[in-house]
């Protein structure tokens, strides 16, 4: 599994990474802003969840702010 991290600081809510991996994030249409689905709420600025879902990585390298960032990418 991987951790991604959502980093609100920075995210631009241009609503890419909803459309790019809908299996992971999704859209907040009262915030408008993204939110990762079976992760964690935003707290502090970010929020995490653990995915093996490819398209999460997808998401994290087309960010246009770099918004996603992946953590301990552990080969099964
Ligand atoms: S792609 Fe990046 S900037 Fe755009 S909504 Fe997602 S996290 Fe925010």
């Amino acid at each position: 599994m991987k951790k991604i991290i959502l980093d609100y600081k920075k995210c631009a809510r241009c609503g890419l990474c909803a459309n790019v991996c809908p299996e992971v994030f999704g859209w907040d249409s009262k915030s408008s802003e993204p939110f990762l689905k079976n992760g964690s709420k935003k707290e502090r600025g970010t929020a995490s969840a653990e995915t093996d879902e490819p398209c999460a990585e997808e998401a994290a390298r087309l960010c246009p702010v770099a918004a996603i960032e992946i953590v301990n990418p552990k080969k099964k």
